[in-house]
């Protein structure tokens, strides 16, 4: 009875009823196939695409929305950032080590979802999490976001980082226990062994490992571990890779993802290629706001140098970011989309970083046959911008409009996010946790 009434509730609220929505689209972006077709009709119902073409006729009693003026593509993705973790200058110094002490997993679930939303905004509609979200924020923010308390990208996610004793961190003695949450330590095979399971069994899609953080890092025989294991749950792993050996370790188990680009050269990226490994490379862009250490300028020429051979390479690349800061007077999404700054100077063609952003990003996160593309039968995600993203990759910094799963989150350039709130989970099968 009472699920009964669940339900008839939804269908008056509208989130399950057969309203039909016709998009009237000036022009649809494929990223996949090239060039925009103009004047595209985009069904949706029950929040999915229904049809899509130039001759689908409008269904009479459904609700229209023109988009005539634009340019609509798919949503974009973030293939590496830390919507849990926002280290600033005051007052930790920008030590995310201090935050981790400062901000409780409760707060950093609550900043992850209001990056979530600055990302959606900056029309992100995807965002793999890779980590460093305390006491599993990150499976929070997933979970709310797919039960519909609140509005958020698609969340493919780590759960804690797997590393040799440490971590990343580098605590004092007395101050050892500070080493978790953030890092989960697993220096031999059964620990190992125990801290994939623990990390699947807190929600992660993806099992994250520090390769070589510490000089004592994994051997390939380790990772081989790690991923037969990540395997019998149908998951794969991604590992922070920092030193030449480290990659060459990782590549030789056959690891999924490498992350970071800082020790990948022609050798390591001939070797990813010929593998199918995705190089989720982080690429910090060469502003005013990150120019404040020394040698970024080389560090950034680096860089691009390394984007343009991984591209020659043909190198499987996510746009992704690392982002976990705070930049005065920007949101996590401006942060992130003035990343494609780093693309730009590598070179790469407008269409291939478009692809990059896309469709790359939904393979990489293994969603692409199930979310992302513009396609009858897929959850209606989509994005619009005032110009042509293949000519000018700079519309993207402007996104006037943001959809997803056939919900309006962004009209007319302003977040209209009200039909994601709802006071308990939608749909009701989201009831299960993790
Ligand atoms: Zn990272």
């Amino acid at each position: 009875m009472r699920n009964a009434l669940a339900i008839s509730t939804l269908l008056v609220t509208g989130l399950l009823d057969a309203q039909v929505t016709a998009l009237k689209v000036g022009h649809l972006v494929n990223p996949a196939t090239g060039p925009a077709a103009a004047n595209q009709v985009l069904l949706l119902e029950g929040g999915r695409f229904t049809a899509i073409g130039a001759d689908v006729p409008i269904p009479a009693g459904a609700t229209e929305v023109d988009l005539s003026q634009y340019y609509v593509s798919p949503g974009l993705v973030d293939a590496h950032n830390h919507l849990a973790l926002t280290y600033k200058e005051e007052p930790e110094h920008n030590s995310y080590y201090l935050t981790s002490v400062m901000d409780s997993t409760a707060l950093r679930a609550i900043q992850a979802v209001s990056n979530g939303m600055t990302m959606m905004n900056a029309g992100f509609t995807m965002v793999r999490d890779l980590g460093n979200n305390a006491n599993y924020a990150d499976t929070a923010l997933r979970v709310a976001i797919e039960q519909g308390w609140v509005p958020g990208p698609t969340i493919i996610k780590s759960g804690i980082i797997i590393g040799g004793f440490g971590g990343q961190f580098y605590p004092v003695p007395e101050r050892e226990m500070l080493i978790e949450p953030e890092y989960l330590n697993a220096d031999t095979n059964d620990e190992i062994v125990k801290a994939v399971r623990r990390n699947i069994l807190y929600g992660a899609k993806i099992i994250k490992i520090c390769v070589d953080c510490k000089p004592y890092g994994y051997t390939a025989d380790e990772m081989r571990l790690f991923i037969t294991e990540a395997a019998k749950s149908g998951l794969k792993d991604a590992g922070h890779v920092q030193t030449h050996g480290g990659a060459l370790r990782a590549i030789d188990a056959g690891i999924y993802s490498i992350e970071h680009s800082v020790a990948l050269d022609d050798e390591t990226h001939k070797l990813m290629a010929k593998k199918g490994i995705w190089r989720v490379c982080t690429e910090t862009p060469f502003t005013t706001y990150h120019t404040n250490t020394p040698g970024a300028k080389e560090r950034f020429d680096r860089q691009v140098a390394g984007m343009k051979n991984a591209y020659a390479n043909h190198v499987k690349m996510a746009f992704s970011t690392d982002a976990d800061y705070y930049i005065p007077g920007m949101d996590r999404g401006q942060v992130v989309i003035d990343f494609i700054k780093s693309w730009q100077a590598a070179e790469i063609p407008a269409p291939e970083i478009l692809k990059i952003m896309t469709v790359n990003g939904y393979k990489v996160c293994e969603l692409y046959d199930k979310r992302g593309p513009i396609k009858a039968g897929f959850p209606a995600d989509l994005i619009a911008v005032r110009g042509n993203p293949l000519e000018n990759l700079d519309t993207l910094r402007d996104v006037r409009f943001v959809m997803k799963d056939g919900i309006f989150f962004k009209k007319d350039g302003v977040m209209v996010p009200g039909a994601f709130f709802h006071s308990g989970p939608v749909p009701p099968s989201a009831w299960r946790i993790h």
